[in-house]
């Protein structure tokens, strides 16, 4: 029996909400709280079991503390956006209470995610005796898990890591992004950096193609190398990794799109004068966007992300893949959204049910890698996501098509 907040009523908030909801006697009590209190109701409306709603702007400390010390939950799932999780986590160490998110800060003016301002946080939730939870979204979140078990039960040693999240579903739009568009093209445009002989490496963004072959059917897809937040945490807790990279599909339609809006200024995040009026010329696109939590009824097709880990057991090499495939319109069936928010929103839940469990309870800040993986992926099987691994034979090779050399 736990109360939990969660705050941010997007895309996944709704996923969230869904997930808690069926499982009354992990979670029961729920309030669902974001800037927007009529998205909180709309969401609530969808469910057979009755929650409680608020209108809450994180970004504003002390009346977040004074909604959570009022309010008493035992935990704060963040599924708003990047930009609060330091005021949120102010928050929760101001009230008492536990926290988890799905993604690493960002600040607003600059378009870098480190992990470095939430890892700064560890003392004070140590010596508060409170648990964060970071990143505990599919990625980062179950690749995180999925590279951890594979570390723990088929390998000695882990030597490389490819990270490969393909979306094969299609919404039928030109151009649309499958969750925040704000924070889903700054993650696109940033300069790719993988890891490589013990240092990040920079290379010009979408410089590395390769195409891969998803198992089950799912088809064949041109993946793109980019830097992803969970290689910096992965990275720190296996050092023996040598090299760790991360691909994610993109369809030559929504790559056009982006080129031409790089091109002519509408990707920038440096505010411009306009009529009198100053405007982020990335936000303004994001208002002209299909909004991500209203792509559910229109998109098909299959999601397939997974972990390739080459190492060694008992001295021989060896090349496991650990995936989940995930179909859009099943995840529309069951909770009114989209694959993308369904495979976020389904690992905070389970996230937020090892905290209150208490099978992820130490006090400190933890990315989830560091912490045992064992009942969350069983949970993954239980609860929506199941999961399959598959040897391969240590000879196979990414099919690299462009940026051989890089
Ligand atoms: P949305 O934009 O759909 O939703 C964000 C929600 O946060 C909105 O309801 C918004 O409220 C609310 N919000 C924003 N600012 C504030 C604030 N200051 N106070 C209170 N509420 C606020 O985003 P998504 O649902 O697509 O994504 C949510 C999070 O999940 C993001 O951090 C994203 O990066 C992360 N994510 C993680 C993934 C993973 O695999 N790890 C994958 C996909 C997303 P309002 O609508 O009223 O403005």
């Amino acid at each position: 029996m736990s109360k939990v907040v969660i705050i941010g009523a997007g895309g996944v908030g709704a996923v969230v909400t869904h997930k808690c909801a069926q499982l009354p006697d992990v979670f029961s009590e729920i309030v669902l709280a974001s800037r927007t209190v009529s998205k909180c109701d709309a969401i609530a409306a969808q469910l057979d079991r009755p929650i409680r709603t608020a209108a809450i702007d994180a970004d504003d400390v002390p009346s977040l503390a004074a909604f959570l010390k009022a309010e008493k939950p035992d935990l704060v799932i963040n599924v708003a956006l990047p930009y609060q999780d330091l005021t949120i986590m102010d928050a929760c160490l101001e009230a008492g209470v536990h926290y988890l998110d799905t993604a690493n800060y960002e600040p607003l003016d600059t378009a870098k995610f480190e992990y470095k301002w939430q890892w700064a946080y560890q003392e004070r939730f140590k010596e508060a005796g409170l648990t964060a939870i970071l990143g505990s979204g599919f990625d980062p979140g179950a690749t995180n898990l999925f590279t951890a078990y594979l570390a723990k039960h088929y390998f000695d040693e882990i030597h490389e890591l490819d990270i490969i999240d393909v979306n094969g579903g299609d919404h039928g739009y030109p151009f649309a992004t499958n969750f925040n568009p704000e924070i889903n093209i700054r993650e696109v445009t940033a300069e790719c950096r993988h890891w490589e002989g013990g240092d990040f490496v920079a290379t010009p963004a979408m410089s590395k193609k390769a195409t891969f072959e998803c198992p089950d059917g799912v088809g064949t897809y041109n993946i793109y190398r980019m830097y992803h937040e969970e290689l910096e945490s992965l990275t720190k807790h296996y050092p023996s990794l040598k090299r760790a990279q991360f691909w994610m599909s993109f369809g030559e339609s929504y790559l056009k799109h982006l080129e031409v809006l790089g091109n002519v200024g509408m990707t920038g995040i440096e505010p411009v004068e306009f009529n009198g009026t100053e405007i982020v010329p990335i936000q303004f696109l994001a208002k002209l966007l299909p909004d991500p939590s209203t792509l559910g009824p229109r998109t098909k097709g299959k999601t397939c992300i997974g972990c390739i880990v080459r190492g060694l057991k008992d001295g021989k090499e060896r090349l496991v893949y650990l995936y989940q495939i995930c179909d859009h319109e099943a995840c529309y069936a069951e909770v009114k959204s989209q694959a993308i928010s369904y495979t976020t929103g389904v690992p905070a839940m389970i996230g937020s049910k090892m905290v209150v469990e208490g099978k992820w309870r130490e006090p400190g800040v933890w990315n989830v890698e560091q912490l045992d993986p064992d009942a969350f992926l069983d949970d993954m099987n239980k609860y929506g996501l199941p999961w399959q691994v598959i040897e391969l034979d240590p000879s196979f090779q990414l099919d690299v098509t462009m940026g051989q050399d890089i």
